[in-house]
């Protein structure tokens, strides 16, 4: 068996939000998808240990956020690869409260849909809700964000709470590069997400040129994929 195969199934990007009380949280989630036309109703898939599944558990509304392309990773590091229990993903993000009481995101998003969980199965790791569609609508026209093009033109990786996350695929960094030239050279990988600083490579995006050690990146270098700290970064033995 060719797990590969899995690879080819193709997907988008969301932000799926729930609410406790007054409470509102939310996460990223690639496992959404339409069941029925009439009436409308669609799944989605949730880690049974995230925080955003005790909330649609406990009040059995959810709001999907879809995500454009030009969405940056630090959103998705932020609604991703963190976690609600620990601090307001919400602080500093524009969002509105759906008919629901879900929270529904008014940046990087251009259209969502309201659902009130009717049905659910529990799969292992996960829970699937089936809900119905209360309200949806979109907001401006824009191109959704796949999974396919976060991970090829975003680099971005899954977090192992994902349901299809592989750990084999996460971190391609191949070949051991060994100590670069420079102190403290070698690779160094977030503690958060799981991303591997390579100094060969360095982070072009963040005007990090190839060559530069983990150790001469500036105090104020985070994350490309969650915006951790270059504190949260551990030495790859
Ligand atoms: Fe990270």
């Amino acid at each position: 068996m060719d797990k590969k195969a899995l690879y080819s199934l193709s997907y988008g990007l969301y932000m799926v939000g729930s609410r406790m009380g007054e409470s509102v949280n939310g996460q990223i989630a690639n496992t959404v998808f339409q069941v029925t036309s009439e009436p409308p109703r669609i799944a989605v898939c949730i880690n049974r240990n995230n925080y955003t599944h005790a909330f649609i558990a406990e009040t059995g509304v959810l709001a999907v956020s879809v995500l454009d392309r030009e969405t940056p990773i630090d959103l998705i590091g932020k609604f991703g690869f963190k976690s609600g229990r620990e601090f307001d993903k919400f602080k500093n993000i524009s969002f509105r409260r759906g008919v629901t009481g879900a929270p529904l995101l008014l940046e990087h998003s251009f259209a969502f849909i309201e659902a009130e969980v009717h049905d659910r199965l529990e799969v292992g790791t996960h829970t699937l809700f089936c809900a119905t569609v209360v309200d949806c609508d979109i907001i401006r026209e824009s191109e959704p964000l796949t999974y396919a093009y976060y991970q090829e033109v975003k680099k971005g990786r899954a977090p192992g709470s994902a349901p299809t996350y592989m750990g084999e695929r996460q971190g391609k960094e191949g070949e051991t590069a060994g100590r670069s030239p420079g102190q403290g050279g070698g690779k160094y990988r977030c503690s958060v997400c799981g991303y591997i600083y390579d100094p060969l490579q360095g982070d072009p995006d963040a005007g990090i040129a190839p060559g530069t050690s983990f150790h001469d990146l500036p105090d104020t270098w985070v994350c490309p994929i969650c915006g951790a700290a270059k504190e949260e970064f551990e030495r790859e033995v």
